[in-house]
Order: structure tokens, then C-alpha cells, then sequence
């Protein structure tokens, strides 16, 4: 890849943008996000929560009820998509299945009004670049999913696009190719020094893609850092309990979150420390390299909601040394370096 194909990348900036569908509660609430050129940006939440609406209006597919897209500096809120600089790539890559790769490829231009010939070299240059030049006369169904992506990247490159656009690429493929599939974006969002804004629900595609990562809930932005800041130091009590592996305490200091690997079970009468929380184990789940202890407030009957739920990933030479089983009381302690404060 010659230097004139990177960094092309151009940085994206929010300022205040807002989606209304109706009347009630905004979709997407006033969100303020800058992303660096070149980035691999995450949008992460649970279903409903603004994703797939914020990236809808960076790439002119909806119009923004109020505020401003801005990409590599210039106001590009009003403009078309095709003039923008960003293009899309959806879930299952949506390729034409009639048309070869190289048609698939060229498709855009096509309806550009590029002549053909022209067309037909600009995707089989694309394809090569994508290691795809000598299966550019196959259809979709006659390549893997590995091929079919390489394919839809292709598509989306055509249109030269300083952004590139993933609602929820890889949701649809089975687990083993969906983590195939992410090693490869993530090598050719590198290669490419495009920005990539990529939408998921799954914390885990997140945690493994990105280098900025936003966590959005109701249209708005819980927390925006890099998935070790994210998972190490989640800002809020929703951002603790959606990213998972975290317990989510009251303490005589506030509401804190300890991580469940970093969490302490001890077996003892008295209190190993002022914080510590006596609990009754719930469960107990093997799961190879550690096990997985679940565990209750002893007064847990009134209040069983999942989201009360508590646990402790335990080694499993640390079990073995002192099994526990349901029913056993134990007390539920951390390091207080371990645990950081929560907003509501
Ligand atoms: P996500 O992608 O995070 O699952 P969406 O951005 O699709 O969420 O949706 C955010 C909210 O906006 C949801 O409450 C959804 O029902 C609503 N919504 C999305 N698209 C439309 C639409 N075209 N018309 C009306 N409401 C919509
Ligand atoms: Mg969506």
C-alpha cells in the first residue's frame, strides 16, 4: 500500500447532536464526541439505546433533529451522503448476490455514471488491494465470509471514503468466524489509517477492536475511554454492570465497583475488613481456568433482581485449596485500591 493511500483518515466531531423521532424522549440527547483521525471507534449499549441512529446521521442516512456532524473539520450535518467522505458497511456486508465481486465493487460508480470500463478497473484495483483480484468473477455465495468481507470493504472503499461506517458488521455470522472477522477489520482499518466508527452491543467485539471506546445508554454518553480505562475505571453504575465483571457494592464510602477477579471470598467468623460484606454463595460454576462463584446478601430473598446479583472469579487452585459450596456463608472482600467509585 503506497503512502498515499494512508491516513487518510479524517477526524469526526459531534457537537450537541440531537435525534427526535417524536415526541417523548430524544434517541440520540445532545451527545458531544470527538474521534481521532484514524481511530477505530466503538459505540457500545444495549439495544435501543442511540447507535445505530448517531451513525445513521455522521452518514446522512437520517437528518439531525439539532447539532452538528463535523468531519476533518468541515460542517458536513446537511450534506447528501454520497458527499460526504464516509461510506457505510452493513450487517452480513449486504452483498448483491446476482452480481460477481468485481459488480458488487463497482456498483456505486456505476450509479455514479462512471463508464464502465473505467468502473471495471477502479473495483479490480480495489479487489486486489484487498488480496481479492483473482476471485473478481466470483458471486457472494461462491466465497467464504472471510472473501465476502474482503468484498464488501472493497464496496465501501470505492467512494474513497475518509470514514468508514459498521453497523453491527459482524452480529449476524456465527461466533467462529465473527472473531476471524474482527482480527481482519481491525488489520485493515490499520493498513488503510482510515477512521472506522464501528456499532455493537457485544462488549467483548468492543473491547477487542477499539481504541476509543463510547458507551452509550437512553441517547446519551455514559463513558468515552479506551477499553482499558472503560473496563478498569467504568465511570457509572450502568457502565459497571453493562460491561460485566464487575460487582457493584454499597459501602460506608458510597456506592464503589470491584472488579470480580480482583473481589475476595474469605471464610471466617469475623470481618476481615471494615469494608467487607457478608454473603451466602449462590453458585458455583467451573468454567476451566477459574471458577465462577455466585453470591447473595443474606437478606437477598427480598431483592433477587439479576441486577443485585454478586460474584467472584476464583482461580482454580485457590477453590481447590478451599472448595465452598451453596448455602456457605463467607465474607465478600477487596483491596481498597480495588474499588472505585461509581456515579449513579
Ligand atoms: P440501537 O442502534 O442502539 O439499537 P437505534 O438508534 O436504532 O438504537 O434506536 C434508538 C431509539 O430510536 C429507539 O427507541 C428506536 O425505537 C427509535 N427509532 C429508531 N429508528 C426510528 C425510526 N425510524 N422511527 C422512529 N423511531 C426510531
Ligand atoms: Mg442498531
Amino acid at each position: 500500500m503506497s503512502d498515499a493511500d494512508r491516513a487518510r483518515g479524517a477526524a469526526i466531531e459531534l457537537i450537541a447532536l440531537t435525534k427526535r423521532y417524536g415526541p417523548g424522549p430524544a434517541a440520540v440527547d445532545g451527545i458531544a464526541l470527538k474521534i481521532a483521525a484514524g481511530s477505530y471507534c466503538c459505540l457500545l449499549g444495549p439495544s435501543g439505546c442511540g447507535k445505530s441512529t448517531t451513525l445513521r446521521m455522521i452518514a446522512g442516512h437520517e437528518t439531525v433533529s439539532e447539532g452538528t456532524v463535523l468531519l476533518g473539520g468541515h460542517d458536513i450535518t446537511a450534506l447528501p451522503a454520497a458527499a460526504r467522505g464516509t461510506a457505510m458497511m452493513f450487517q452480513s456486508f449486504a452483498l448483491f448476490p446476482h452480481l460477481s465481486a468485481l459488480d458488487n465493487v463497482a456498483f456505486s460508480l456505476k450509479m455514479k455514471g462512471v463508464a464502465k470500463a473505467e468502473r471495471q478497473a477502479r473495483a479490480q484495483d480495489l479487489l486486489g488491494r484487498v488480496a481479492m483480484g483473482h476471485l473478481a468473477q466470483r458471486k457472494p455465495g461462491e466465497l467464504s465470509g472471510g472473501q465476502q468481507q474482503r468484498v464488501a470493504l472493497a464496496r465501501a472503499l470505492i467512494t474513497e471514503p475518509r470514514a468508514l461506517l459498521l453497523d453491527e458488521p459482524l452480529s449476524a455470522l456465527d461466533p467462529f468466524l465473527r472473531v476471524q472477522m474482527r482480527a481482519e477489520l481491525r488489520r485493515w482499518q490499520q493498513e488503510l489509517g482510515l477512521t472506522f466508527v464501528h456499532v455493537t452491543h457485544s462488549q467483548e467485539e468492543a473491547m477487542a477492536l477499539a481504541d476509543t471506546m463510547v458507551v452509550m445508554n437512553h441517547g446519551r454518553i455514559e463513558q468515552v475511554g479506551s477499553p482499558l480505562d472503560v473496563y478498569n475505571r467504568p465511570a457509572s453504575e450502568f457502565v459497571a454492570r453493562f460491561m460485566g465483571g464487575h460487582n457493584v457494592l454499597d459501602t460506608p464510602q458510597g456506592r464503589v465497583g470491584v472488579r470480580t477477579d480482583r473481589t475476595e471470598l474469605v471464610v471466617a467468623d469475623a470481618a476481615p475488613a471494615p469494608h467487607a460484606q457478608r454473603v451466602v454463595v449462590s453458585d458455583v460454576e467451573y468454567q476451566g481456568t477459574y471458577v465462577l462463584v455466585g453470591l447473595q446478601m443474606p437478606d437477598a430473598a427480598r431483592d433477587v433482581s439479576a441486577t443485585a446479583a454478586l460474584s467472584a472469579m476464583v482461580s482454580e487452585d485457590r477453590f481447590n485449596a478451599q472448595p465452598l459450596a451453596v448455602g456457605q456463608p463467607v465474607w465478600l472482600s477487596w483491596a481498597p485500591e480495588a474499588a472505585h467509585p461509581l456515579a449513579h
